[in-house]
């Protein structure tokens, strides 16, 4: 029963796929390919040592109950941060603006960035579900006691991947629209420019639980509105690091929370995003150098980051733990574009 369910589990292959609006059959070459979610000269070359850097990697333990340890494990930089979320041909021509060129703080570019980070946690989240179901629909077959038990623990988070399933798809077809009309005007953004390469980065999705001083900003249990939802980038361009935030529409919470991280005591932002990074996002890669540096205590207090999740999070995550894990960052400018 455990051999076969465990291969079930890792005889799952990921799906492949192309979001691009415009995907069909027609339009879409025949080969998916590994999208980059991090631009191919966006900066994870910095971070490796033997062309690996380090990613806390979303393991199948996990799977069954939240005590599940995430390990730090080397993954090789080309396959770092991609996902089989677009076909070659339309991947290569809708980021062609900034994978051939570099990035600009244009509502074009972030629109495109926030488009493909989105598509990646669509991605994620279609894939979580398809394993999960495949469980479910094993160890139903199979008749198991433990059947009822894990199906019922197991239910509450399928229907919060289908909530927030649709919510993301809410906020792509949004998204499409921008890329279809080639319209990028509801686009918000925060771009900082960092003076040296940030030790992690990142490309992900999420709506913020709470600002830096624990005020709630959404409740994940209820339906949330799409522009709740923010995209965060982290990465290099033109010998800066960049740390972007941004979001599609109005949205008050998204401008409470980037502001809060910047609020300016102590030099903080710099483990104020370090925090973030670990606190709510899987598509995280650390530099080798670095992490080969953090004393255990570092390593697990991060680990421990990594296992939070809605309902378990700390309030307080950016100012309960006072670890300096990075120098500061010295910030060479703020591009704000906000409606
Ligand atoms: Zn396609």
């Amino acid at each position: 029963m455990e051999k076969q369910l465990k291969s079930v589990l890792f005889g799952h292959r990921p799906k492949k796929t192309c979001y691009h609006p415009h995907a069909s059959k027609e339009n879409c070459s025949n080969k998916i390919s590994k999208a980059h979610t991090i631009q191919r000269n966006g900066g994870l070359s910095h971070l490796q040592i033997g062309g690996e850097v380090i990613q806390f990697e979303p393991s199948f333990h996990s799977i069954f109950t939240n005590k599940g340890k995430l390990e730090p494990k080397p993954v090789g930089v080309k396959k770092a941060s991609t996902f089989l979320g677009f076909c070659s041909y339309h991947d290569s021509k809708l980021f062609e603006p900034f994978e051939s060129h570099d990035f600009k703080d244009t509502r074009e570019h972030v629109g495109l960035l926030t488009f493909r980070s989105l598509c990646k946690e669509i991605y994620e989240k279609e894939d979580k579900k398809l394993l999960h179901e495949k469980v479910l629909t094993f160890l139903k077959a199979n008749d198991n006691n433990k059947y009822v038990e894990i199906s019922l623990s197991l239910n509450p988070y399928l229907a919060g991947i289908d909530m927030a399933l649709s919510e993301t798809y809410d906020l792509k077809k949004k998204l499409d629209t921008c890329i279809l009309e080639n319209n990028f005007d509801e686009i918000n953004f925060t771009s900082i420019h960092t003076n040296v390469f940030t030790e992690i980065m990142l490309s992900g999705a999420v709506a913020p639980e709470f600002d830096l001083h624990g005020n709630r900003l959404n409740n994940l249990e209820f339906p949330l509105n799409i522009n709740d939802y923010i995209a965060v980038n982290i990465f290099a361009s033109e010998n800066e690091g960049r740390i972007l935030f941004s979001w599609y529409g109005k949205n008050i919470k998204n401008e409470q929370f980037v502001n809060s991280l910047m609020e300016p005591q102590n030099n903080e932002f710099s483990n104020r995003v370090f925090k973030m990074a670990f606190e709510y996002f899987e598509n995280t890669f650390i530099s080798q150098k670095f992490w080969n540096l953090l004393s255990m205590g570092k390593k697990k207090k991060i680990q421990k980051k990594v296992m939070s999740f809605p309902g378990n999070r700390d309030a307080y995550c950016f100012t309960s733990d006072n670890t300096k894990y990075v120098k500061p960052w010295k910030i060479n400018k703020v591009i704000e574009s906000y409606h």
